[in-house]
């Protein structure tokens, strides 16, 4: 049975301490554990520091013995180059590990993944998240769980410092493909409201008012919900979700639909006009941006 440490040990490293990776390790910290944070960005450091937390400015010494290693990292590709590439860390952790990817990775990359880290005897289990930089900071992140029943059962306690909404979805990569498949059913909703207001507003109605009343009606999502009026009416767009990872995203959900066989052609078209806007708007637009991409004159959005 593989086990985790008590509040108070050091041995948990975490990596990415981005957006996301920063209030999610500081509520490990706040819950008792001493975490050591790795981020190849010094401010990121510096603000895990000022959380309480420690840090180390090489990613193996932050490895080092430790018998959890948590990563927060854009996507797979970086989590394998970290653990597995020809300086991975995944040698440095103590023997019989467990490494949580709650990144937001390809589900059969990390299923490959799995199978060359337990080679090393370093268990791997998926963990993604969803609810968004304001709910990494309050603890209540919805968190999807694949993997090991023994391991995902001697993580829960750290998850449960970082979510409330906690599901076993099965073996690994199961979280990865329910994350993928959530993102791709947010990202249509969001693209579909913005569509609306875009069309409405066009001819002569209030977007407020149509939030309001697409709140209390059959289109409404949680798009509608939380991103229209904050983001999306002001043309603000600063949720903190980049563009670049919710097409990320998609492009892992549309992967996953091929490999699985499935046409999904709605899924297919998302993958395809998110890939196109981010082309357009660059790597720093907010996800929310979408509004201003859909509005743009000759777009066959
Ligand atoms: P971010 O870009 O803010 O943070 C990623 C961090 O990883 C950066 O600070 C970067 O310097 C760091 N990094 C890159 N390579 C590294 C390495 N080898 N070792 C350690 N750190 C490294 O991104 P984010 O918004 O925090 O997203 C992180 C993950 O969470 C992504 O997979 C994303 O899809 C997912 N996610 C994001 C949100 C959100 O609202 N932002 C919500 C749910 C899931």
């Amino acid at each position: 049975m593989t086990s985790i440490p008590t509040q108070g040990a050091s041995r948990i490293a975490f990596f990415g301490l981005g957006k996301m990776g920063l209030p999610m390790a500081s509520r490990l910290v706040a819950a008792g554990w001493t975490v050591t944070g790795f981020d190849p960005f010094d401010g990121a450091r510096e603000a895990f520091e000022k959380a309480g937390g420690r840090t180390d400015g090489a990613a193996a010494r932050a490895a080092e013995g430790a018998s959890v290693a948590i990563t927060m990292l854009p996507d797979g590709k970086a989590v394998r180059t970290l653990l597995a590439g020809p300086d991975g860390i995944a040698a440095k952790l103590a023997p019989g590990a467990i490494v949580i990817d709650m990144s937001s990775s390809a589900p059969v990359g990390t299923r490959d993944l799995a199978a060359d880290l337990a080679k090393d005897g370093v268990v791997l289990i998926d963990a993604p998240v969803s609810g968004g930089v304001k709910r990494a900071i309050d603890g209540s992140l919805a968190i999807m769980v694949g993997g090991d029943a023994d391991a995902v059962a001697a993580a829960k306690p750290l998850l449960e410092a970082m979510g409330t909404s906690i599901f076993s979805t099965g073996p690994i990569g199961s979280g990865h493909a329910m994350k993928a498949l959530n993102n791709y059913v947010s990202a249509a909703g969001l693209t579909a409201a913005c569509e609306a207001l875009q069309v409405g507003q066009s001819f002569g109605l209030d977007p407020a008012l149509m939030t309001d009343i697409l709140n209390v009606s059959t289109g409404r999502n949680n798009s509608t919900e939380v991103k229209l009026k904050p983001f999306v009416i002001p043309k603000s767009y600063t949720s903190g979700f980049s563009m670049a990872l919710m097409a990320k995203d998609l492009r892992t959900a549309d992967d996953l639909a091929r490999h699985q066989g499935v046409a999904a052609p709605l899924s297919r078209a998302v993958a395809s006009l998110w890939t196109d806007a981010l082309a357009d708007l660059g790597p720093t637009a907010d996800h929310t941006a979408i509004d201003a991409y859909v509005a743009k004159p000759g777009k066959d959005a």
